[in-house]
Protein backbone atom coordinates (compact mmCIF):
# COMPACT_ATOMS: atom_id res chain seq x y z
CA UNK A 1 0.00 0.00 0.00
CA UNK A 2 1.37 3.43 -1.19
CA UNK A 3 1.24 6.53 0.58
CA UNK A 4 -0.31 8.82 -1.99
CA UNK A 5 -1.23 6.45 -5.10
CA UNK A 6 -3.07 7.98 -8.22
CA UNK A 7 -7.07 8.68 -7.73
CA UNK A 8 -8.35 7.54 -11.64
CA UNK A 9 -11.51 6.34 -12.46
CA UNK A 10 -14.19 6.07 -15.26
CA UNK A 11 -14.28 10.28 -15.63
CA UNK A 12 -10.70 9.90 -16.34
CA UNK A 13 -10.85 7.48 -18.98
CA UNK A 14 -13.72 9.24 -20.54
CA UNK A 15 -12.39 12.68 -20.88
CA UNK A 16 -8.88 11.12 -22.11
CA UNK A 17 -10.32 8.75 -24.77
CA UNK A 18 -12.47 12.49 -25.96
CA UNK A 19 -8.92 13.87 -26.61
CA UNK A 20 -7.92 11.07 -28.50
CA UNK A 21 -11.03 10.86 -30.67
CA UNK A 22 -10.74 14.63 -30.94
CA UNK A 23 -7.25 14.46 -32.82
CA UNK A 24 -6.04 16.93 -30.45
CA UNK A 25 -3.16 14.39 -29.39
CA UNK A 26 0.12 16.45 -28.69
CA UNK A 27 1.23 19.34 -28.10
CA UNK A 28 -1.41 21.53 -27.47
CA UNK A 29 -4.96 21.58 -28.02
CA UNK A 30 -8.29 22.97 -26.70
CA UNK A 31 -7.92 20.64 -23.09
CA UNK A 32 -5.11 22.73 -22.26
CA UNK A 33 -6.40 26.01 -22.57
CA UNK A 34 -9.26 24.77 -20.74
CA UNK A 35 -7.48 23.58 -18.27
CA UNK A 36 -5.41 26.25 -17.41
CA UNK A 37 -8.92 29.01 -17.31
CA UNK A 38 -10.19 26.51 -14.74
CA UNK A 39 -7.03 25.83 -12.84
CA UNK A 40 -6.70 29.72 -12.46
CA UNK A 41 -10.00 30.49 -12.05
CA UNK A 42 -9.99 28.04 -8.77
CA UNK A 43 -6.47 30.00 -7.77
CA UNK A 44 -7.47 33.17 -8.21
CA UNK A 45 -5.08 33.95 -10.64
CA UNK A 46 -5.42 36.12 -14.25
CA UNK A 47 -3.21 33.38 -16.09
CA UNK A 48 -2.02 29.49 -15.58
CA UNK A 49 0.33 27.94 -17.86
CA UNK A 50 0.48 24.28 -18.23
CA UNK A 51 3.74 22.93 -17.78
CA UNK A 52 5.49 19.41 -18.25
CA UNK A 53 6.08 19.41 -14.33
CA UNK A 54 6.17 21.50 -11.16
CA UNK A 55 9.89 22.30 -10.93
CA UNK A 56 9.54 23.34 -14.74
CA UNK A 57 7.05 25.58 -13.28
CA UNK A 58 9.26 26.49 -10.57
CA UNK A 59 12.68 26.63 -13.03
CA UNK A 60 11.04 29.14 -15.54
CA UNK A 61 9.39 31.76 -12.75
CA UNK A 62 13.28 31.88 -11.24
CA UNK A 63 14.75 32.83 -14.58
CA UNK A 64 11.92 34.92 -15.28
CA UNK A 65 12.35 36.75 -11.82
CA UNK A 66 16.37 36.69 -12.72
CA UNK A 67 17.40 33.88 -10.94
CA UNK A 68 21.23 33.14 -12.38
CA UNK A 69 24.72 32.44 -11.76
CA UNK A 70 25.91 35.03 -8.76
CA UNK A 71 22.82 35.48 -7.39
CA UNK A 72 21.17 33.41 -4.22
CA UNK A 73 17.86 32.12 -4.21
CA UNK A 74 16.17 31.29 -0.57
CA UNK A 75 14.74 27.96 -0.17
CA UNK A 76 13.21 26.19 3.24
CA UNK A 77 15.19 23.94 4.47
CA UNK A 78 12.20 21.24 4.88
CA UNK A 79 11.35 21.14 1.32
CA UNK A 80 11.49 18.35 -1.76
CA UNK A 81 14.65 18.46 -3.59
CA UNK A 82 12.77 19.73 -6.90
CA UNK A 83 12.39 23.59 -5.18
CA UNK A 84 16.18 23.23 -4.62
CA UNK A 85 16.78 21.49 -7.74
CA UNK A 86 15.21 24.26 -10.02
CA UNK A 87 17.34 27.06 -8.38
CA UNK A 88 20.32 25.29 -9.01
CA UNK A 89 19.22 24.95 -12.68
CA UNK A 90 19.09 28.87 -13.59
CA UNK A 91 22.71 29.03 -11.85
CA UNK A 92 21.99 30.36 -8.87
CA UNK A 93 23.38 29.29 -5.61
CA UNK A 94 20.03 27.80 -3.07
CA UNK A 95 20.69 29.13 0.48
CA UNK A 96 18.36 27.19 3.15
CA UNK A 97 16.35 28.88 6.02
CA UNK A 98 14.82 26.76 8.91
CA UNK A 99 11.12 26.05 9.37
CA UNK A 100 8.62 27.02 12.38
CA UNK A 101 7.58 23.57 14.31
CA UNK A 102 3.86 23.14 14.35
CA UNK A 103 3.50 23.73 10.19
CA UNK A 104 6.97 22.66 9.52
CA UNK A 105 6.86 25.87 6.66
CA UNK A 106 9.40 28.51 6.30
CA UNK A 107 10.33 30.26 9.34
CA UNK A 108 9.77 34.47 8.86
CA UNK A 109 11.76 34.85 11.52
CA UNK A 110 14.83 33.39 10.28
CA UNK A 111 13.97 34.65 6.66
CA UNK A 112 13.98 38.23 7.70
CA UNK A 113 17.41 37.57 9.52
CA UNK A 114 18.50 35.68 6.00
CA UNK A 115 17.97 38.80 3.96
CA UNK A 116 19.08 41.55 6.86
CA UNK A 117 22.32 39.80 6.32
CA UNK A 118 23.20 38.69 2.82
CA UNK A 119 21.81 41.84 1.58
CA UNK A 120 23.76 43.41 3.98
CA UNK A 121 27.09 41.45 2.54
CA UNK A 122 25.88 42.95 -0.64
CA UNK A 123 24.93 39.82 -2.21
CA UNK A 124 21.97 39.16 -4.41
CA UNK A 125 18.86 37.86 -3.51
CA UNK A 126 16.86 36.76 -6.67
CA UNK A 127 13.92 35.34 -4.95
CA UNK A 128 11.93 33.69 -2.19
CA UNK A 129 10.73 30.38 -2.47
CA UNK A 130 8.21 29.91 0.11
CA UNK A 131 7.02 26.13 0.29
CA UNK A 132 3.24 25.02 0.90
CA UNK A 133 4.91 22.18 2.98
CA UNK A 134 2.06 18.59 2.88
CA UNK A 135 -0.49 21.04 1.47
CA UNK A 136 -0.28 23.55 4.56
CA UNK A 137 0.14 27.04 3.32
CA UNK A 138 3.03 29.05 4.23
CA UNK A 139 2.28 32.08 6.65
CA UNK A 140 2.11 34.47 3.41
CA UNK A 141 0.58 36.95 5.94
CA UNK A 142 4.00 37.41 7.41
CA UNK A 143 6.20 36.41 4.51
CA UNK A 144 4.77 38.50 1.85
CA UNK A 145 5.98 42.16 3.55
CA UNK A 146 9.32 40.93 4.88
CA UNK A 147 9.95 40.01 0.74
CA UNK A 148 8.41 43.48 -0.13
CA UNK A 149 10.40 45.36 3.14
CA UNK A 150 13.60 44.02 1.12
CA UNK A 151 12.84 44.31 -2.19
CA UNK A 152 13.15 40.36 -2.99
CA UNK A 153 10.03 38.98 -5.48
CA UNK A 154 8.24 35.64 -3.76
CA UNK A 155 7.97 32.69 -6.28
CA UNK A 156 5.28 30.30 -4.37
CA UNK A 157 5.74 26.05 -4.41
CA UNK A 158 2.26 25.00 -4.30
CA UNK A 159 3.31 22.02 -5.66
CA UNK A 160 1.38 20.21 -2.59
CA UNK A 161 -1.26 22.36 -1.46
CA UNK A 162 -3.43 22.87 -4.83
CA UNK A 163 -7.40 23.29 -2.91
CA UNK A 164 -5.85 24.51 0.15
CA UNK A 165 -6.56 28.19 1.66
CA UNK A 166 -4.43 30.53 3.93
CA UNK A 167 -6.76 33.51 5.23
CA UNK A 168 -9.35 32.81 2.42
CA UNK A 169 -7.22 33.45 0.12
CA UNK A 170 -6.62 30.04 -2.03
CA UNK A 171 -3.46 28.05 -2.47
CA UNK A 172 -1.21 29.10 -5.72
CA UNK A 173 -2.38 32.76 -5.53
CA UNK A 174 0.12 34.13 -3.33
CA UNK A 175 3.74 35.66 -4.74
CA UNK A 176 4.70 36.74 -8.19
CA UNK A 177 4.22 33.76 -9.39
CA UNK A 178 3.51 29.90 -7.70
CA UNK A 179 3.81 26.60 -9.13
CA UNK A 180 1.67 23.47 -9.02
CA UNK A 181 2.54 19.79 -9.48
CA UNK A 182 0.50 17.23 -11.19
CA UNK A 183 2.66 14.40 -10.39
CA UNK A 184 0.96 11.21 -9.20
CA UNK A 185 1.58 11.76 -5.65
CA UNK A 186 0.31 14.92 -5.82
CA UNK A 187 -3.42 15.87 -4.53
CA UNK A 188 -4.38 15.58 -8.29
CA UNK A 189 -2.14 13.78 -11.11
CA UNK A 190 -1.99 14.90 -14.86
CA UNK A 191 0.55 11.14 -14.49
CA UNK A 192 2.86 14.04 -14.69
CA UNK A 193 2.19 17.49 -15.36
CA UNK A 194 2.58 21.10 -13.38
CA UNK A 195 1.09 24.86 -13.82
CA UNK A 196 2.51 28.32 -13.29
CA UNK A 197 0.25 31.15 -12.43
CA UNK A 198 0.69 34.59 -12.27
CA UNK A 199 -1.19 37.92 -12.54
CA UNK A 200 0.74 39.55 -14.84
CA UNK A 201 -0.15 39.30 -19.33
CA UNK A 202 3.26 39.23 -20.08
CA UNK A 203 4.60 36.82 -18.01
CA UNK A 204 2.37 34.63 -18.99
CA UNK A 205 3.41 34.73 -22.32
CA UNK A 206 6.81 34.91 -21.90
CA UNK A 207 6.12 31.34 -19.81
CA UNK A 208 4.39 30.32 -22.66
CA UNK A 209 7.57 31.14 -25.34
CA UNK A 210 10.26 30.11 -23.06
CA UNK A 211 8.55 26.45 -21.95
CA UNK A 212 7.84 25.94 -26.43
CA UNK A 213 11.63 26.12 -27.21
CA UNK A 214 11.70 29.99 -27.21
CA UNK A 215 10.98 30.32 -31.12
CA UNK A 216 10.54 34.04 -32.58
CA UNK A 217 7.57 34.43 -34.71
CA UNK A 218 8.56 33.65 -38.18
CA UNK A 219 8.17 31.08 -40.62
CA UNK A 220 11.37 30.02 -40.44
CA UNK A 221 12.37 28.86 -36.68
CA UNK A 222 14.41 31.65 -35.13
CA UNK A 223 15.62 31.71 -31.85
CA UNK A 224 17.52 34.77 -29.97
CA UNK A 225 17.29 32.74 -26.63
CA UNK A 226 17.46 29.48 -25.15
CA UNK A 227 14.29 27.98 -24.89
CA UNK A 228 12.67 24.77 -22.94
CA UNK A 229 10.49 21.99 -23.45
CA UNK A 230 7.95 22.06 -20.71
CA UNK A 231 4.60 22.75 -22.67
CA UNK A 232 1.63 19.75 -20.85
CA UNK A 233 0.41 17.77 -23.98
CA UNK A 234 -3.27 18.00 -24.86
CA UNK A 235 -4.42 14.48 -23.66
CA UNK A 236 -2.51 15.15 -20.61
CA UNK A 237 -4.97 18.22 -20.01
CA UNK A 238 -7.85 16.02 -20.38
CA UNK A 239 -6.63 13.69 -17.35
CA UNK A 240 -6.52 16.99 -15.47
CA UNK A 241 -9.80 18.23 -16.53
CA UNK A 242 -11.17 14.94 -15.43
CA UNK A 243 -9.25 15.25 -11.99
CA UNK A 244 -10.66 18.90 -10.92
CA UNK A 245 -14.28 17.93 -11.60
CA UNK A 246 -12.97 15.21 -8.53
CA UNK A 247 -10.76 17.72 -6.64
CA UNK A 248 -13.56 18.53 -4.01
CA UNK A 249 -14.36 15.33 -3.41
CA UNK A 250 -10.65 14.07 -3.04
CA UNK A 251 -9.56 16.17 -0.90
CA UNK A 252 -12.69 15.64 1.39
CA UNK A 253 -11.30 11.49 1.42
CA UNK A 254 -7.67 13.22 2.47
CA UNK A 255 -9.41 15.35 5.32
CA UNK A 256 -11.56 12.60 6.95
CA UNK A 257 -8.81 10.19 6.43
CA UNK A 258 -6.32 12.80 8.76
CA UNK A 259 -9.25 12.92 11.12
CA UNK A 260 -9.06 8.95 11.69
CA UNK A 261 -5.41 9.35 12.37
CA UNK A 262 -6.07 12.09 14.81
CA UNK A 263 -8.54 9.61 16.56
CA UNK A 264 -5.96 7.04 16.47
CA UNK A 265 -3.35 8.45 18.11
CA UNK A 266 -5.49 10.49 20.53
CA UNK A 267 -4.03 10.28 23.95
CA UNK A 268 -0.52 8.93 23.21
CA UNK A 269 1.98 10.18 25.16
CA UNK A 270 5.15 12.07 23.21
CA UNK A 271 2.94 11.51 19.55
CA UNK A 272 1.22 14.40 17.93
CA UNK A 273 -0.40 14.98 14.51
CA UNK A 274 1.50 16.82 12.46
CA UNK A 275 0.04 20.58 11.43
CA UNK A 276 -3.09 19.12 13.16
CA UNK A 277 -4.98 21.19 14.84
CA UNK A 278 -5.32 23.82 12.35
CA UNK A 279 -6.14 22.09 9.14
CA UNK A 280 -9.45 22.89 8.24
CA UNK A 281 -8.29 25.00 5.19
CA UNK A 282 -5.71 22.08 4.27
CA UNK A 283 -6.13 19.78 1.54
CA UNK A 284 -4.37 17.00 3.75
CA UNK A 285 -2.41 16.05 1.02
CA UNK A 286 -0.35 14.07 3.46
CA UNK A 287 -0.83 13.18 7.14
CA UNK A 288 2.09 12.74 9.28
CA UNK A 289 2.58 12.14 13.23
CA UNK A 290 5.57 13.33 15.25
CA UNK A 291 7.05 10.95 17.67
CA UNK A 292 8.74 12.25 20.72
CA UNK A 293 10.73 8.67 21.41
CA UNK A 294 11.57 9.50 25.08
CA UNK A 295 7.75 10.02 26.13
CA UNK A 296 6.68 7.68 23.59
CA UNK A 297 8.47 4.83 24.47
CA UNK A 298 8.87 3.67 20.89
CA UNK A 299 9.97 5.86 17.55
CA UNK A 300 8.78 6.75 14.01
CA UNK A 301 11.54 4.55 12.55
CA UNK A 302 9.66 1.67 15.02
CA UNK A 303 6.27 2.15 13.64
CA UNK A 304 7.79 2.21 10.13
CA UNK A 305 9.12 -1.06 10.47
CA UNK A 306 6.02 -2.13 11.66
CA UNK A 307 4.09 -0.91 8.95
CA UNK A 308 6.84 -1.79 6.24
CA UNK A 309 6.30 -5.58 7.64
CA UNK A 310 2.87 -5.83 6.51
CA UNK A 311 3.68 -4.16 2.80
CA UNK A 312 2.22 -0.28 4.28
CA UNK A 313 3.97 2.52 3.33
CA UNK A 314 5.72 5.26 5.48
CA UNK A 315 7.76 7.59 5.51
CA UNK A 316 10.06 10.27 7.35
CA UNK A 317 8.85 14.47 6.24
CA UNK A 318 11.26 15.31 4.02
CA UNK A 319 14.87 14.74 5.08
CA UNK A 320 16.10 18.66 5.36
CA UNK A 321 18.10 20.54 2.01
CA UNK A 322 21.38 20.81 4.26
CA UNK A 323 21.58 17.27 5.50
CA UNK A 324 21.53 15.99 1.76
CA UNK A 325 24.96 15.13 0.38
CA UNK A 326 24.30 17.26 -3.20
CA UNK A 327 23.85 20.60 -1.21
CA UNK A 328 26.62 19.89 1.26
CA UNK A 329 28.72 23.44 1.84
CA UNK A 330 25.42 25.11 0.94
CA UNK A 331 24.70 28.29 3.03
CA UNK A 332 21.87 27.80 6.02
CA UNK A 333 19.97 29.99 8.41
CA UNK A 334 18.98 27.43 10.82
CA UNK A 335 17.18 26.22 13.74
CA UNK A 336 16.98 22.72 13.97
CA UNK A 337 13.69 22.32 14.02
CA UNK A 338 13.63 20.92 10.29
CA UNK A 339 16.56 18.42 11.69
CA UNK A 340 13.55 18.14 14.41
CA UNK A 341 10.95 17.13 12.33
CA UNK A 342 12.68 14.83 10.23
CA UNK A 343 13.79 13.24 13.29
CA UNK A 344 10.59 12.61 14.64
CA UNK A 345 7.97 12.66 11.71
CA UNK A 346 6.51 9.78 9.71
CA UNK A 347 4.13 10.62 6.77
CA UNK A 348 1.74 7.63 6.57
CA UNK A 349 -0.55 6.33 3.72
CA UNK A 350 -3.43 9.47 3.07
CA UNK A 351 -3.74 9.18 -0.51
CA UNK A 352 -7.57 9.63 -1.79
CA UNK A 353 -7.61 6.13 -3.43
CA UNK A 354 -7.10 4.12 -0.74
CA UNK A 355 -9.76 1.81 -0.04
CA UNK A 356 -12.03 1.36 3.43
CA UNK A 357 -9.92 -1.89 3.75
CA UNK A 358 -6.94 -0.46 3.04
CA UNK A 359 -7.39 2.32 5.88
CA UNK A 360 -8.79 -0.67 8.17
CA UNK A 361 -5.66 -2.44 8.00
CA UNK A 362 -3.18 0.81 8.37
CA UNK A 363 -5.61 1.29 11.39
CA UNK A 364 -5.43 -2.30 12.79
CA UNK A 365 -2.10 -2.69 12.37
CA UNK A 366 -0.93 0.60 14.14
CA UNK A 367 -3.46 -0.11 17.12
CA UNK A 368 -1.76 -3.43 17.47
CA UNK A 369 1.62 -1.85 17.43
CA UNK A 370 0.43 0.89 19.71
CA UNK A 371 -0.79 -2.32 22.03
CA UNK A 372 2.08 -4.27 21.82
C1 LIG B 1 6.29 17.46 -6.08
C2 LIG B 1 6.99 18.70 -5.69
C3 LIG B 1 7.68 19.49 -6.63
C4 LIG B 1 7.93 19.07 -8.03
O1 LIG B 1 6.84 18.76 -8.80
P1 LIG B 1 7.00 17.78 -10.06
O2 LIG B 1 5.72 17.96 -10.78
O3 LIG B 1 7.18 16.41 -9.52
O4 LIG B 1 8.18 18.24 -10.85
C5 LIG B 1 8.21 20.69 -6.21
N1 LIG B 1 8.12 21.09 -4.93
C6 LIG B 1 7.49 20.35 -3.99
C7 LIG B 1 7.42 20.88 -2.61
C8 LIG B 1 6.93 19.13 -4.34
O5 LIG B 1 6.35 18.38 -3.40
Amino acid sequence: MLLSPPDVGPLEEEMVVEAVRSGWIAPLGPMVEAFEAVIAERCGRQHAVALSSGTAALHLALLEVGACAGTVVLVPALTFAATANAVVYTGAEPVFVDCESKSGNLDPHLLESALRQLQGEGVFVAAVVPVDLLGRCADYTRILPICERYGVPVVSDAAESLGSSHEGRPAGSFGQMAALSFNGNKIMTTSGGGMLLTDDAATADRIRYLSTQARQPTVHYEHTEIGYNYRLSNVLAALGLAQLERLDEMIGRRRALRQQYVDLFAGQPGVTVFQHPGEEADNCWLTAVCIEPMEAGWSADDLRKALDAVDIESRPIWKPMHQQPVFAGARSFLSGESDHVFATGLTLPSGSALKPKDVDRVVATVRKFLGA
